[in-house]
């Protein structure tokens, strides 16, 4: 499905092995990177996005994504993102399939590593997102993709008139339980505390649905299977009992990880992981800037991912119009 959206797909995505040093590299190929190349590539700066996979991001693994404006009917995540990266092509953006793994100053000069090369720029837009965060209980890693799972829309269709539980009580967890709906016969809602953090319409519907029923003050001890997933353990917080639910799948939505590891000691984080940035989306690394979800903030959305894309290229921008002899960066 995702096919299409891989960088050599692109008329550009084999012919960008351009030499010589790029103004922009934008590293990440979902919302907010993808918007970064719409700009960058519009503004005709000598730019190229390096995606690890295929491009689209998180919003590859989302079904249906009604909150992003100009689509009064909703959209779904895998159309959205492949109009987001036709029209990257449109403007001729440089596209690659490379894996990240650092970033060195050396003088006015940035280096971005891939495991095949250098690629020397001016500046580079970090837009890396992030990952699912895990349960961390037994039988979580050895069940993988045999009943545990991180995304509904791709692996919901395997649990038609089967009882699944979901993990989470945010937004995330709620959509991707009612599209769970379609195929399960029960969808088990497990969640740490006494109230959903979703937004109210979300919740509205969760709780109308007949297929959807809350575990509140919950917290999954154990999944177990031989060698695809049987039951979960789950465990009230409040009275310390114990229940073993018969479930055939358990979709986790707890939260999510920063992808910026290869960026430790470069570029500083928080405690979390996640990119610390001014407002300009300047981080502590001259002419390096942060967009999406990998950045320290509150509200990690595609909206949000886009926007910062797009003002991520318009301070990268004003820093190479001022280059080689750019104002100091802002700490942030
Ligand atoms: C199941 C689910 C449902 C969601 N539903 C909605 C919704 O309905 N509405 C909404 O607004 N938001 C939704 N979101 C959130 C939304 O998808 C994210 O906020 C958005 O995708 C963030 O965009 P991003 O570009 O910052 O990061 P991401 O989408 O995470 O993209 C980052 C990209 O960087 C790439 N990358 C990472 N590391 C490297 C590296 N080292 N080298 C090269 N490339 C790298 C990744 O492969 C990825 O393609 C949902 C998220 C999930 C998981």
């Amino acid at each position: 499905m995702t096919g299409n959206l891989i960088a050599e797909n692109f008329p550009q995505g084999a012919a960008g092995r351009v030499s010589g040093i790029y103004d922009l590299i934008i590293i990440g190929g979902g919302p907010a990177g993808l918007t970064s190349g719409i700009y960058a590539a519009r503004a005709r700066l000598n730019c190229l996005l390096l995606e690890r996979q295929a491009l689209g991001g998180q919003v590859l693994t989302t079904a249906w994504v009604e909150n992003y404006p100009g689509f009064p009917e909703g959209i779904g995540g895998y159309e959205l993102v492949a109009k987001m990266a036709e029209q990257a092509e449109v403007f001729g953006l440089k596209i690659l399939t490379r894996e990240v793994i650092g970033l060195q100053e050396n003088a006015e000069i940035l280096q971005v590593l891939t495991p095949e090369e250098k690629l020397p720029c001016r500046s580079a837009i970090v837009a890396t997102g992030a990952d699912y965060a895990h349960l961390g209980v037994p039988g979580e890693d050895r069940l993988r993709g045999h009943g545990v799972s991180y995304c509904a829309t791709c692996d919901g269709a395997f649990f038609k008139d089967l009882p699944v539980a979901v993990v989470g009580g945010g937004d995330t967890a709620l959509a991707e339980a009612l599209f769970l709906t379609r195929f399960a016969s029960s969808v088990t809602l497990i969640h740490r505390r006494d109230r959903l953090r979703a937004a109210k319409i979300l919740q509205e519907r969760a709780k109308e649905n007949e297929k959807i029923r809350f575990l509140w003050n919950s917290q999954v001890k154990e999944i177990a299977g031989a060698r695809e997933v049987e039951g979960i353990t789950v465990e009230d917080k409040v009275t310390q009992k114990v229940t073993e639910l018969p479930v055939k799948g358990i979709f986790i939505f707890v939260g999510s990880q920063p992808n910026t590891g290869m960026f430790q000691g470069t570029l500083s984080l928080d405690e979390m992981g996640f990119v610390t940035t001014d407002e300009e989306l300047r981080t502590s690394c001259t002419g390096v800037y942060a967009a999406g979800d990998c950045r320290k903030k509150s509200f990690r959305q595609i909206a949000t991912a886009v926007g910062e894309g797009a003002l991520a290229v318009h301070s990268a921008i004003d820093y190479l119009e001022h280059f080689p002899f750019p104002s100091p960066g802002k700490s942030p």
